[in-house]
């Protein structure tokens, strides 16, 4: 794009944004457009932007101003990866992202009698020089574990500690949207708690089950397509003996209980499930956490290695008196929306998961919320500077922009690979064990970290560079 000349805006009224969903996605497009306030603000353009969250807040604990502790209890480990590492840099969160990476020093596999079947990533006394994998056989983990992985809380608080003093930025909790109507003047809306107001632009990054995505678009019950696995995530209390690597026990039925360790005090679990079940199905499409713990419980109930104890754990996970509180569950699903703007107003916009959700099984949804976010913000910016407060061009050229690395991702083939991972039978998973030993001893771990850098070299987007709301790609 050519240099845009800038020239002082006479007086106007402020440009109005609202965000839905302080999660990665919205507070990340927040902190994007941050890097252009100072231009703007010699251009003379005024911004408002509130984002809204329908999680509530946990007083008492946590970050930075209002003692906000939401994100303690957010979820567990996420990846950020290729473009998406350099969207945060970009952003300026790295160092922070860094102090908080999870460092993890392998991956077991174990059969349902908990007997060690294969084990990958022992330490070898690796140091900073190697990107921080830190004693990771080079190229063994990729594909599993990345560099960047950190708990899904600490990401939420660095992102609203960067962008929670921003001016004219200001966080709303336990607040939704009841009612969204857009015209080619503005986006009207309703709130959960009856108030109303009009916005020029109502970006959506409320996650998977968007509620914005269901209100603007009829049609959005198309866009849901499962990938044949469903997940449950929570927290447990840790006892002697908890491996710190992540132990994979491989259960018939394509089941999986996988547990994690960050910290000494807990322990993370989730069960992974990739067979047929209308009753889980069901309940996770519309029953209460209480129908979906029931489910659970029943689908992994049993004496296989540590299920008791995970399943009892589960079950007192967010009850009275009990530290953890972060029971999550989802049908994993890809959305696959042919437009992520609201047609011809283009006064609302679909960002991260909400778009284009690729489905934890690629492990790619971070790193697109993050450059989403940074892409909808170069762009916006750029519009605002160049054609005098119109978003619509912005909101068009996210779309041209992002479109192609969303196609790439949502490619890969990840209800095959789960397929290999989560065998049906014992024999399957003795299979399973014995091709990972062949692999290690062949050291295909290597060869599988260089193909994946192979395929996201080749991929070949690259993440747009906005300097001064000019676009320089
Ligand atoms: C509670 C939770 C735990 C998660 N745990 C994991 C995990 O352990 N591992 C993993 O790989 N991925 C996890 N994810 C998903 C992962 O964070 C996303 O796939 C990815 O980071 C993309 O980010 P996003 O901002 O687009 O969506 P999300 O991270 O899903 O963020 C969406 C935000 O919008 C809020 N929201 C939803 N509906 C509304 C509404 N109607 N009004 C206002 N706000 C709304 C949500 O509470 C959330 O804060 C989790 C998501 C959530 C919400």
């Amino acid at each position: 794009m050519a240099e845009q000349q800038h020239q002082p805006a006479r007086e106007r009224k402020p440009l109005r944004i609202l965000v839905v969903g302080a999660g990665i996605a919205g507070p990340a497009f927040v902190l994007s457009l941050s890097r252009f306030f100072g231009v703007f603000q010699e251009l003379n353009i005024k911004m408002e932007i509130t984002i809204i969250e329908h999680r509530d807040v946990v007083e008492g604990e946590g970050d930075k101003k209002g003692k906000r502790s939401w994100f303690r209890n957010a979820g567990q480990q996420i990846d950020i990866r290729g473009q998406g590492i350099e969207a945060m840099r970009l952003m300026g969160i790295e160092e922070k992202v860094r102090e908080r990476r999870v460092d993890e020093p392998g991956v077991v596999f174990l059969d349902g009698r908990g007997v060690e079947g294969v084990r990958f990533g022992e330490k070898s006394g690796g140091s900073e020089q190697d990107g921080g994998r830190k004693g990771e056989k080079k190229g063994e983990k990729k594909g599993l574990s990345t560099e960047w992985e950190i708990m899904r809380g600490d990401l939420l608080s660095i992102l609203y500690s960067a962008t929670v003093d921003l001016p004219n930025v200001s966080y709303k909790f336990g607040t939704s949207i009841s009612s969204l109507v857009s015209s080619p003047a503005c986006a009207s809306v309703v709130f959960s708690d009856g108030n109303k107001d009009e916005y020029d632009l109502v970006v959506g990054a409320d996650g998977v089950g968007s509620q914005v995505r269901k209100l603007i678009f009829s049609d959005a019950k198309t866009m849901w397509y499962p990938v044949g696995q469903s997940l449950a995530f929570f927290t447990i209390p840790a006892q002697a003996g908890d491996r710190k690597e992540m132990t994979i026990c491989n259960l018939p039925g394509r089941k999986s209980m996988v547990t994690r360790q960050d910290k000494e005090d807990c322990l993370r679990v989730f069960f992974s499930f990739a067979g047929k079940d209308e009753k889980l199905k069901e309940v996770l499409r519309g029953g209460s956490v209480e129908e979906q713990k029931r489910e659970w419980a029943r689908i992994f109930g049993g004496d296989n290695w540590q299920a008791v104890r995970f399943v009892e754990g589960m079950l007192q996970n967010g009850k009275e008196g009990e530290t953890w509180d972060d029971f999550y569950t989802q049908e994993l699903a890809q959305i696959r929306a042919s437009t992520w703007a609201d047609g011809g107003n283009k006064k609302v916009v679909l960002l991260g998961d909400a778009g284009y959700c690729p489905s934890p099984a690629t492990g790619m949804g971070t790193t697109l919320a993050l450059v989403g976010g940074w892409v909808l913000a170069g762009e916006i910016a750029s519009a605002v500077v160049s054609r005098d407060g119109n978003v619509e061009e912005g909101i068009k050229r996210y779309e041209e922009q992002l479109r192609p690395l969303v196609k790439q991702i949502q490619g890969m083939p990840v209800g095959l690979v789960y397929k290999i991972i989560m065998p049906s039978s014992d024999m399957g998973i003795r299979a399973l064990h014995f091709a990972l030993r062949m692999g290690k001893m062949l050291r295909v771990g290597k060869m599988v970290g260089w193909v994946v850098d192979r395929v996201e070299a080749r991929w070949g987007w690259k993440l747009p560079v906005y300097e001064d709301g000019r676009v320089d790609v």
